[in-house]
């Protein structure tokens, strides 16, 4: 297929960490498109678990290597960074009702700042649409097992940043 008729999007996200949720939007959204570009937000705003260069690290060996998947990170705002990619469609991923309006609003904002930007969500399946970082974050926390949760060097990387 020539580049020109490939299509690319963005997968964008905290990643804080990567959890079994964003594994099965990835491989939903490889089933859409050629190329996605996994992009790790680095919100200074947000003070988080994992560093940027660990969850990208994290995903990188969650997920290995796939010539259809790369990983990056961007700190400026999306639409900046998807003109500087050359990349208009941003994948999401839609749990719950709960997560719509918020979904909703920013891909409105986005297309308000970038007009040719289209986000496209997929939806996941009933095993994990119950499945957040937070969450994850949360039962690890207080020692609770996330195994079934997250990729297993995710589940190992959580045991070793909390052991106390
Ligand atoms: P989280 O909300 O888990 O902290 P991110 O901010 O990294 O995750 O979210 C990146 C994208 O992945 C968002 O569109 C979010 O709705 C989606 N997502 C995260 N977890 C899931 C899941 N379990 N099922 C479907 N989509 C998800």
């Amino acid at each position: 297929m020539s580049a020109a008729m490939s299509r690319f999007a963005i997968y964008p996200g905290s990643f804080d960490p990567l959890t079994n949720g964003h594994v099965a939007i990835i491989q939903r959204g490889l089933k859409l498109f050629d190329r996605l570009v996994v992009a790790v937000a680095n919100n200074p705003q947000k003070t988080p678990l994992f560093s940027v260069q660990e969850r990208e690290q994290l995903i990188g060996e969650a997920l290995g290597h796939d010539p259809r998947i790369e990983i990056d990170s961007f700190d400026a705002l999306l639409t900046h960074y998807a003109r500087e990619k050359g990349i208009s469609t941003i994948l999401r991923g839609l749990r719950a009702v709960s997560d719509f309006d918020y979904e909703f609003q920013i891909a409105n904002m986005n297309r308000q700042l970038m007009p040719e930007m289209e986000t496209v969500f997929v939806m996941t399946g009933e095993d994990y649409f119950f499945v957040s970082a937070r969450l994850v974050r949360e039962v690890a926390t207080f020692g609770g097992d996330v195994s079934g949760l997250v990729p297993k060097n995710v589940a190992e990387a959580l045991r070793k940043k909390l052991r106390r």
